[in-house]
Order: structure tokens, then C-alpha cells, then sequence
């Protein structure tokens, strides 16, 4: 087991004036152990990063380690990892108990009855162990995707390498089966790296997140790190659900003028001296609606129970609030909004730079080790026994 470092790693599909750069000159450390989740929107290089991790592709330049050990030239069986993808490429004419052993039978020089007894042990922590001696095609989507987690498992691998594993699965299923996987892969202590295009996925499930876009890597941190201080308008953006809302205005001093008649006067002008221009970022939840704020024009309502979601528009700009259950305004009504300035963001209108975040470094120290729910579960479990 080790961790995983991507040394300025480049990918480049072609040549010449066909050349495709999908990954360009990545740095990335993944700790021993670590869940990442690598998030971006399709065609960012997510899944190209992921092949040369796996030296499924070769790196056009850069180096790929595991621990210390240098594997860039090492073939993809050299590099004991086990890979996971969203079509879980089952035989379709063996039974599940030599789907799952089927690697480990060419791989290892075990007998068949000690294989045999590491599939059962596999299938068992998969609640699969009565699946085994049926068909692929006998199993639901879900029994088939926990089939393709045991064949990575059985194998004992130094890494998980996993690409958009859940993506066939249906909405229900898919929150079980990232709560399974997470749990699993904490109880495995196997680092692993996880692909997916949703960023609701992202932060549900990594110990930290890694944002590509257009094959550069953005950011890398916590669910609350790329949420909360976002590098750039980019990560703001795709972090968050529903997105950000972001408005451009002129600079004026401290004062900030938007779209619809939006003044704000801002305590500390020092993030956007000098500019004549600026992004604004609200998130949806920190608008509140106030008797005396910016008026803006309800357009439709979503209840969604435990909130509202206000669909609004300020001036020609679309806006959307987050707001108390109670709250109901109706079509064309002006209602009017304010925030905190600790909760407002604000991006270099040529470089997307974010110049302020949501209360600028100050965000919660969770520690060194992240994810420590399970064990919380586990103590929670053994209190509750005793
Ligand atoms: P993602 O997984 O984030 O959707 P990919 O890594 O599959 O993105 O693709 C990144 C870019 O590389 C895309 O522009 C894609 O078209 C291109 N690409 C991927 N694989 C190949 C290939 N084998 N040949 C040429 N271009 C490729
Ligand atoms: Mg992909």
C-alpha cells in the first residue's frame, strides 16, 4: 500500500495540428490510504489522468510514483492496481464466484481452495455471498456493480482506481452504494481515486476532492476547502448545488454597482483595488429575504420541504435564493435581499481569480486524518451495545 504522487504528468492525444492535450502537466499527491475524488465536467481529462495512473496510457512527459517507487514505464499488471469502471465488463458465461476469482486464479499462485475461501470472504462483505453461484445476467445492476467491486477487492491491490463506477445505477441505489464504498474503502485502508463528473458525488464521498477543468487541475482540498475558498470562478461554480449565483459590477471605491439597480458598499475595499470591474458571487442559501434590501423580481417557486428554492431575476440577471419553508412570494413580486459580506465572493472579472471567498481563511481544521466517520459510527455502535 502507498500512496500515490502525479509529478507534472502530461497527456497528449496526437499530433500536430490534431494534437489533443487531455492532461496537461498535473501535480498531485494522493496520501496512503486516501479516498480522492478526482470532479470535473466531461471531457476534462478525468478519465485520462485516471489511465495513467492505472498505465493504462502512457504520460507524454511527467512521472507517476507509487511511494517512492518511480512507475512511469511500468506496464499497467506491473502496477498492482485494480480498476472499476461504469460498465462492469462481467463474463456473461461464468457464475459470480469465478468473476470475482478470475484474477486472482491467473495472478496468483494460491490453490483453488484458498481462492475459493478469499471470494467467499470478498462476496461476504459485499452481502453478495448468495449471489455466487449465479449468472450475470441474473443479478440487478447493483448485485452486478458489487460482482465488479469484489473482483477489485479479492486482488488485495495497492490502489482502487475507480471511473465513474455508480453513473449506470439508478438515484436510489447510487446514495446506498456511496455510502457502502466509502465505508468499504475505510475499512480497506487501500488508496483510491475515484472518478465521477458529479459534484454532488464528490462531496458526499471524498476525503478530499481534486477539480479538473479543460485538463488542468484547479484545486485540491476538503468539500469544505473547494466550497467555501474556491480558487477561482471556475471551482465556485461547479462546487455546489444549486450553483453559485455570480453578477458582474463596477468598481467604484468600496462601492460595487450590479445589474437591476444593485449597490453594495463593501467594509474592505482592498480585494478589488485598482479594479474597474468585478465578479460577485452569492451563494443561493446566503440570501435572505429582508423588508428593506435589493429589490429583485420573483419569478417561480420550488418547495422542496425543509426550504424554498426562489427563482428570481435582478434587473437581466438570473438569481436564485435559497429560502425559510414560510417564505412565498409569488410570481412578479419584487422582493428584496441581503447577505453578509463575510459570505460574498468576488473574482478578477479577466483571470476568474477569486480575490475574496466566504470567510477568507477560516475554515474549520478538521484535522489530519478527515475522514473519521466510521469510526464514530463504530464508537456510537459501542455505546450504544454497552
Ligand atoms: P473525462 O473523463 O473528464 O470526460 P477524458 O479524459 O475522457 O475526459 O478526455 C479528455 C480529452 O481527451 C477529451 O477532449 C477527449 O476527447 C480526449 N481523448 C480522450 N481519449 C482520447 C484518445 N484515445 N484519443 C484522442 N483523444 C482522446
Ligand atoms: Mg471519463
Amino acid at each position: 500500500m502507498s500512496g500515490i504522487t502525479l509529478d507534472t504528468v502530461r497527456k497528449e492525444f496526437g499530433s500536430g495540428e490534431e494534437a489533443v492535450l487531455a492532461v496537461e502537466d498535473v501535480d498531485l499527491e494522493i496520501e496512503d490510504g486516501e479516498f480522492l475524488v478526482l470532479v470535473g465536467p466531461s471531457g476534462c481529462g478525468k478519465t485520462t489522468t485516471l489511465r495513467c495512473i492505472a498505465g493504462l496510457e502512457d504520460v507524454t512527459s511527467g512521472r507517476i510514483l507509487f511511494g517512492d517507487r518511480d512507475v512511469t514505464e511500468f506496464r499497467a499488471r506491473e502496477r498492482d492496481v485494480a480498476m472499476v469502471f461504469q460498465n462492469y465488463a462481467l463474463y456473461p458465461h461464468m457464475d459470480v464466484r469465478d468473476n470475482i476469482g478470475f484474477g486472482l486464479k491467473l495472478s496468483t499462485q494460491q490453490s483453488a481452495a484458498e481462492i475459493d475461501q478469499q471470494v467467499e470472504d470478498v462476496a461476504a462483505m459485499l452481502g453478495i455471498e448468495d449471489l455466487l453461484d449465479d449468472k450475470p445476467k441474473e443479478l440487478s445492476g447493483g448485485q452486478q456493480q458489487r460482482v465488479a467491486l469484489g473482483r477489485a477487492i479479492v486482488r488485495d491491490p495497492a490502489a482502487f482506481l475507480m471511473d465513474e463506477p455508480l453513473s449506470n445505477l439508478d438515484a436510489k441505489l447510487r446514495s446506498q452504494m456511496r455510502t457502502e464504498l466509502q465505508t468499504l474503502q475505510h475499512d480497506l485502508d487501500v488508496t483510491t481515486v475515484y472518478v465521477t463528473h458529479d459534484q454532488t458525488e464528490a462531496m458526499a464521498m471524498g476525503d478530499r476532492i481534486a477539480v479538473m477543468n479543460d485538463g488542468r487541475l484547479q484545486q485540491v482540498g476538503t468539500a469544505e476547502e473547494v466550497y467555501r475558498s474556491p480558487v477561482n470562478e471556475f471551482v465556485a461554480d461547479f462546487i455546489g448545488s444549486p450553483s453559485i449565483n455570480v453578477f458582474e459590477a463596477t468598481v467604484d471605491g468600496s462601492r460595487l454597482d450590479g445589474p437591476g439597480g444593485f449597490t453594495y458598499h463593501l467594509s474592505d475595499a482592498s480585494p478589488v483595488e485598482g479594479l474597474d470591474t468585478v465578479r460577485v458571487g452569492i451563494r443561493p442559501e446566503d440570501i435572505t429575504l429582508v423588508d428593506d434590501g435589493i429589490p429583485m423580481v420573483a419569478n417561480v417557486l420550488e418547495p422542496m420541504g425543509n426550504e424554498n428554492f426562489l427563482y428570481t431575476t435582478l434587473g437581466d440577471h438570473d438569481i436564485t435564493a435559497r429560502i425559510d419553508p414560510t417564505k412565498r412570494p409569488q410570481p412578479d413580486e419584487t422582493v428584496e435581499f441581503a447577505f453578509e459580506e463575510s459570505a460574498l465572493y468576488l473574482f478578477d472579472p479577466d483571470t476568474g481569480d477569486a480575490l475574496k471567498t466566504k470567510d477568507d481563511g477560516e475554515i474549520p481544521d478538521r484535522g489530519a486524518d478527515t475522514d473519521t466517520r466510521p469510526s464514530e459510527t463504530d464508537e456510537a455502535l459501542e455505546e450504544a451495545v454497552e
